[in-house]
């Protein structure tokens, strides 16, 4: 690690900086010749991550002595990365966001029409996704020869932060709309706690307006007609497709930034790649980690220098010097390379733009409020009641008829009884559907009688008498009700 400075004076704020593989070495060193000539007040600590770092054999491409600056410095500038191929190197991003919490994923996508092409000229949408739940969670089992389950992880403090933050952030910005996307219709309570969450801290809120759409409408609406959006609020797996589409659409994935946040620590980077074939050339786009820059610098509440930068930035753009990705006929005046474009935005310091809108970040925007982001709400605690359990069978008889029949036999007399069979989520006993197409994987699903609540022995028992019949159980999930509500979802065609 190397420490560094960029204006380094009482008062500057450390801040680690990776310069990372590809093209990072040659748009990261214009991006610190930016900051420093704007003035802004930081110590820089380099640390190195990526390739050289997976080939000398640690697997997830960052040294135990990196966590010890980003842990120190709270901040971390980085530039992307190469994953080698094969050999199980763990993704460096999943590590970072997942040790360090960074649980809000923040996208801001603009369009900057006419200078660089795009359909949507007056886009100027915030994709803020959630970052560290969902499918992303990584739970996944294989269960028999053709099934495997990944689960949705979802939490409610968990929602409930990053639908504060999107707020929190929409008030901070003078953002005027969040918009929910979810898949409720389907994910009744997974969809359902995010939605309803939603719902409720959009009344801390009423300055605010709110929209909620299934993601399906969503995602069409958004790559039709992204100006009728303005901060969207998402979970993972919606929120990494989309931000992805954002940005494209907005025409600017090679100018495209995003932040990365968490209560502690929090880690601003460009959308793209390591882009290994331009490597080396001079050619590359310095602007998204230009802009991801800037983004920390709002972040530190350097207000003054993020709008110096951004307002050369846009300057350079309206003045037609572009690199060769975004450079288009008509609208580029200077083909330039990385380092001229550097240098284009160095002699436009002080300077705003004319056709494009110059950001005013000194004067208007409040601090996003971290403190009410983080902050749980306490709920009364709601009664658990153990109703049934579903039994997960490795069964290769598709008879699901004959299966019913011997499971409702062998468990009579005890507390459960069988109340259905599902496979793939369908229901197939009783009275399944001969066209119903089924796996090698059922669920077996034991209820209670109505009112009765069950012990965890009662799940024993069962499993005790499933196992001397000579069932495969492969799974297995309590039913609980919490205040008398259903906390399970119905099998399809209950
Ligand atoms: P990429 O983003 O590197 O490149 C995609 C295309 O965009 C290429 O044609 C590339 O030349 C172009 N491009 C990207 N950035 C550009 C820029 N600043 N200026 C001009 N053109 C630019 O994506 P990829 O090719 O799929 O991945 C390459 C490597 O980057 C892989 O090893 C991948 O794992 C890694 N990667 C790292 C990160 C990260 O560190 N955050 C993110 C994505 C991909």
């Amino acid at each position: 690690m190397e420490a560094s400075a960029t204006n380094n004076k009482a008062g500057s704020v450390p801040v680690t900086v990776a310069h990372g593989d590809g093209i990072g070495p040659e748009i990261m060193a214009v991006t610190l010749d930016v900051l420093r000539e704007a003035g802004a007040r930081l110590a820089i600590e380099t640390i190195e991550i990526g390739e050289k770092v997976y080939l000398r054999g640690q697997s997830a491409g960052i040294e135990p002595a990196s966590w010890e600056s980003l842990r120190r410095t709270k901040l971390f500038l980085k530039a992307p990365i190469t994953t080698p191929q094969g050999g199980g190197f763990k993704s460096l991003n999943v590590t970072v966001r997942k040790t360090l919490g960074l649980f809000a994923n923040v996208r801001p996508c603009t369009a900057y029409a006419p200078f660089v092409k795009t359909k949507h000229p007056t886009m100027d949408v915030v994709v803020v996704r959630e970052n560290e739940e969902d499918l992303y969670a990584g739970i996944e089992y294989r269960q028999s020869q053709e099934v495997v389950h990944a689960i949705k992880l979802v939490t409610r403090p968990g929602s409930e932060r990053i639908i504060r933050y999107a707020f929190e952030y929409a008030r901070a910005y003078g953002r005027k709309k969040v918009t929910c996307f979810v898949k409720d219709n389907i994910m009744k309570l997974a969809d359902g706690l995010f939605h309803n969450l939603f719902r409720e801290i959009a009344r801390d809120y009423p300055e605010i307006k709110t929209d909620s759409m299934i993601i399906d409408i969503g995602a069409a609406r958004l790559a039709d007609t992204p100006e009728w959006f303005d901060v969207v609020v998402m979970q993972n797996l919606y929120g990494d497709i989309l931000s992805d589409v954002a940005a494209q659409i907005a025409g600017s994935v090679g100018l495209g930034a995003s932040a990365n946040i968490g209560a502690h620590v929090a880690m601003f980077e460009a959308i793209h790649g390591s882009a290994p074939m331009i490597a080396g050339q001079n050619v590359a786009n310095p602007s998204g980690i230009l802009q991801s820059a800037v983004l920390l610098l709002l972040h530190i509440g350097q207000n003054d220098v993020a709008e110096t930068i951004q307002n050369a930035w846009l300057t350079t753009i309206e003045d037609g010097v572009h690199t060769p990705d975004i450079a288009t006929e008509g609208r580029t005046r200077e083909k330039v390379g990385t380092k001229e474009f550097g240098r284009a935005v160095v002699a436009r310091l002080g300077r705003k733009p004319k056709e494009l809108k110059a950001v005013n970040y000194a004067g208007g925007s409040a601090k996003l409020d971290m403190g009410r982001v983080l902050h749980v709400s306490e709920r009364p605690e709601e009664k658990k009641a153990l109703v049934g359990i579903d039994v997960y069978l490795h069964s290769t008889s598709r008879n699901s008829g004959a299966l019913g029949t011997a499971l409702t036999s062998r468990t009579a007399g005890l507390a459960v009884g069988l109340q259905l069979i599902t496979n793939r989520g369908v229901k197939v006993f009783p009275d399944g559907q001969p066209e119903t197409f089924c796996s090698d994987t059922v669920r077996c699903r034991f209820v209670a009688e109505k009112g009765k609540v069950l012990a965890r022995t009662d799940v024993i028992a069962l499993l005790t008498v499933l196992d001397k019949a000579g069932f495969d159980f492969v799974k297995t999930e309590q039913l609980y009700e919490f205040d008398g509500k259903p906390g399970y979802s119905m099998g399809q065609g209950q």
